[in-house]
């Protein structure tokens, strides 16, 4: 058998170990140190932002972004509900409680309509929410210029979870900096690593400075140690950062080669009947993270387990958080009255290996495999 084709996996530069070496001969191998500062530098400029905060993962980032707006046990937060777990954990951590919001069919992601009605919803019960969480799914921003008008008419910040949309641009500005704060994840399979971490994006000193506080075990400006908040042990490692530092220097490189990655799969399966790639809106450029797209004639769990048969790593479209155990009970608005956007998605869908180190010869085979399985060809 060949070898495994995956997913997305690490893939690193080259630059690493240059900056690794650094922290070990100087000793700064903790949470602290020459490597978090730069990176975070490094990060902040990347983004055209004012500052970054290093964290030990992008679940953290959100946990600290929940904290820093105030969001207290039996406060309200709205959530995507087509995501990944981490983006709404950070609320249970907390004990508010989540509102989930359905994706729309243009971006895949937050439904201006559905997030209109819940907050039209929650202004007559006295629920408004602390936060709206708007996640960039597979790395394509959401519809900010809706999202945005929305959540200022009720005064809620935005925080924009941008763990698979690092390096994408929505009306010329970067993924991480379209809401009032951002998140970014470095873990093993995301657009760029640093063994596993994440980023908390912010304009505002003071949050950056709280957040810090938060991080770092609330430990009040004394001699001794006093406390009198409950504080994280949240900070990245200056090993950790170094590796960012290292990946940051191919960010742009990693975001183009998915780009390609995605465009060539478009553009040689888009014909094929039934066959609809996640769409982008006008005036962005997602990172292409993950290429998603669902299929009309074929059930995508079969074309999943075919291609796990020949070694292709392939993965399920994210189950909508509304449909998960966890959150049973938990509120849902959908995209439409009747009109679950993000479950008809997730029946229909599938991601396709997308790592930017897939070599064009591995593409090939994904693609010369599942035309043959969605013409019907047996697969051997
Ligand atoms: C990966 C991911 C996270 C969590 O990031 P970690 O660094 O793994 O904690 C949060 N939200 C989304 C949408 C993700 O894909």
């Amino acid at each position: 058998m060949q070898a495994k084709i995956l997913l997305s996996t690490p893939h690193l530069s080259g630059f690493e170990q240059h900056y690794i070496d650094q922290a070990l001969t100087s000793n700064w191998v903790t949470t602290l140190g020459p490597n978090v500062t730069a990176f975070e530098k490094a990060l902040a400029q990347y983004d055209d932002a004012t500052s970054a905060l290093a964290t030990s993962s992008g679940t953290a980032a959100i946990h600290l972004a929940l904290l820093t707006l105030g969001v207290r046990p039996g406060d309200h937060v709205f959530c995507s509900s087509f995501t990944f777990v981490a983006s709404a954990n950070p609320i249970r951590y907390i004990g508010a409680h989540a509102t989930l919001i359905d994706a729309e069919p243009d971006s895949w992601n937050m439904s201006p309509q559905a997030l209109a009605r819940a907050l039209a919803a929650a202004e007559k019960e006295g629920t408004l929410p602390k936060a709206i969480i708007v996640v960039d799914l597979f790395g394509q921003t959401a519809n900010y210029h809706a999202l945005t008008a929305l959540a200022a008419a009720y005064q809620v910040p935005i925080i924009e979870d941008a763990a698979e949309s690092l390096g994408a641009v929505y009306c010329g500005r970067k993924a991480g900096t379209l809401g009032t704060l951002g998140v970014h994840s470095f873990n093993g399979n995301k657009m760029i690593t640093t063994s596993g971490g994440g980023a908390l994006i912010t304009d505002n000193p003071d949050i950056r400075e709280q957040a810090l506080f938060l991080a770092t075990q609330a430990k009040e400006p004394r001699a001794y140690y006093h406390h009198e908040v409950t504080g994280y042990n949240y900070r990245m490692s200056n090993v950790a950062a170094g590796i960012g530092r290292g990946q940051l220097h191919v960010l742009d490189q990693r975001v183009e080669r998915r780009r390609t990655i995605f465009n060539t799969y478009a553009t040689q399966l888009q014909a094929l009947p039934g066959v609809h790639f996640q769409p982008e809106l006008p005036n962005s450029q997602g990172s292409r993270w993950l290429t998603a797209l669902t299929l009309d004639h074929h059930d995508p769990w079969q074309i999943m387990a075919a291609l796990q048969k020949v070694g292709i790593e392939t993965r399920a479209l994210w189950q909508p958080l509304h449909q998960q155990p966890l959150f049973r009970n938990v509120p849902f608005y959908p995209h439409a009255p009747g009109q679950d956007v993000s479950t008809a998605l997730f029946k229909t869908g599938l991601c396709l290996p997308s790592g930017s180190n897939l070599t064009d010869v591995q593409q090939q085979m994904v693609i010369n495999t599942l035309r043959r399985l969605l013409k019907g060809d047996e697969v051997r």
